[in-house]
């Protein structure tokens, strides 16, 4: 069965078609710039890469390219485009609703349009996928994975926040928690490799990408997160801050007369790696430059290590028995340097990592801590896509014998 998988960022699509259930990869790409004069189309199969510049004024003529060139006579992989048989679309907000993958249907699609004041920058582009998948692949089924999704089992208190309850009660305003389908995937991927049942794993999941967050979860579900009310909490990012004091935007209102949009900018765009190195939101840049001395760059690293270990620990308490540690997504599996600083001085509390196997592991699912660590320590590389494929699969299955 071959399924399709959609994630629509503001001003891009990225897809990749798997056969399945075999987890087979059989084509991918990705349309960049899309409302710019000059977009940009990469579509690959086999080992073959097609790239082409033109101009992609939405997202809707996105959905329709890529439609194109998988049924494509020359390039295509599939005859007809009734031979895929389900589209998993990537949502970023499913608020409290959405517990996990939904068959879209006009009210799952009405309550990704209501959760846009939650996600105002990715569901517009999110629905506005679906809407043009539902066009183009008429006879695929259409499911929705959420970012949230994992994260709906974190408890009331764990997911509020210390400000008058009537701002839960009127407004929703809470702790949700992204990077849903990650952290869920490496956990079931850890229980897999470990030989348990995916319920019966207390783990600390670390997504060290762009987006930077942490997952304590206990037997199997998500029960407290770093990421919030959006994802700006948390970890030191790319580009975004993280975690600071709410009275620093009063300061940056009141006494650099700030407006919103401004301060927005800051935290989102140019605060995280980029505002404390000055260097990049890159973290090979960064490494480079630190190794070059550049202090401010050394300082970056150090701080966003101190803050995964901050979060480790807190997990770990909150967790009590930790089975692992899983690092995961650009940084988590390609930075041993980041591995190493965030679980140094753990050695008491039952983490000991393999120097050795840490420093040569890179973006491969291995186990790096040595075997006197109490505490297994992973780097299990992610993919959001096959999770998304998964779960559009078990529907497009039930769909069938029906
Ligand atoms: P996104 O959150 O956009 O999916 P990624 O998971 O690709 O981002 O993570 C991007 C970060 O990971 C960047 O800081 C980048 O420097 C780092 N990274 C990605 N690949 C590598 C690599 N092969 N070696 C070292 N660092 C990497």
């Amino acid at each position: 069965m071959n399924i399709l998988v959609i994630n629509c960022g503001s001003s891009s699509i990225k897809f990749k078609l798997f056969r399945m259930p075999e987890n087979v990869l059989i084509a991918s790409g990705l349309v960049e710039k899309i409302g710019g004069e000059e977009s940009i189309i990469n579509y690959s199969r086999d080992n073959e890469t097609i790239r082409r510049i033109h101009k992609v004024s939405d997202h809707r003529q996105g959905l329709e390219i890529i439609a194109n060139l998988l049924a494509d006579p020359d390039c295509g992989v599939v005859k007809n485009l009734s031979e895929i048989e389900g589209v998993g679309h990537r949502v970023v907000h499913g608020g409290e609703e959405f517990t996990g993958s939904m068959l879209i249907d006009q009210k799952v699609k009405d309550k990704i349009r209501e959760f846009i004041p939650l996600a105002p920058l990715h569901n517009p582009p999110n629905l506005e996928g679906i809407l043009a998948a539902e066009k183009y692949f008429p006879e695929s089924i259409q499911v929705a994975c959420f970012d949230t999704a994992f994260h709906t089992t974190v408890p009331p208190v764990a997911h509020i926040y210390g400000i008058p309850y009537y701002f839960y009660e009127k407004y929703r305003i809470r702790r949700y928690g992204f990077h849903g389908t990650s952290h869920r995937y490496v956990a079931r991927r850890f229980a897999q490799i470990t030989g348990k049942h995916k319920y019966d794993v207390n783990l600390i999941t670390c997504h060290l990408g762009n987006g930077c967050s942490i997952t304590a979860v206990k037997n199997g579900r998500s029960i407290d997160t770093s990421m919030g009310f959006t994802p700006l909490e948390g970890l030191i990012m790319g580009t975004r801050s993280g975690d600071i004091d709410p009275g620093i935007i009063l300061y940056f209102v009141d006494n650099l007369n700030m407006k919103p949009s401004e301060i927005s900018k800051i935290l989102n765009k140019e605060s995280g790696l980029i505002g404390i190195s000055g260097v990049s939101n890159d973290f090979r840049s960064i490494v480079e430059s630190a190794s070059q001395g550049n202090k401010m760059a050394q300082f970056a690293i150090e701080s966003f290590c101190y803050r995964v270990k901050k979060y480790i620990g807190a997990y770990l308490a909150i967790l009590g028995k930790t089975d692992g540690i899983i690092f995961t997504a650009g940084i988590g599996e390609n930075q041993p340097v980041v591995r190493e600083r965030s679980l140094e001085g753990l050695e008491e509390l039952g983490v000991i990592i393999d120097r050795e196997k840490n420093n040569s592991c890179r973006a491969i699912e291995q186990e790096i801590s040595s075997r006197e660590s109490k505490i297994k320590v992973f780097v299990i590389p992610t993919n959001e896509e096959l999770a998304i494929a998964s779960d559009t699969y078990e529907f497009a299955k039930k769909s069938l014998n029906h």
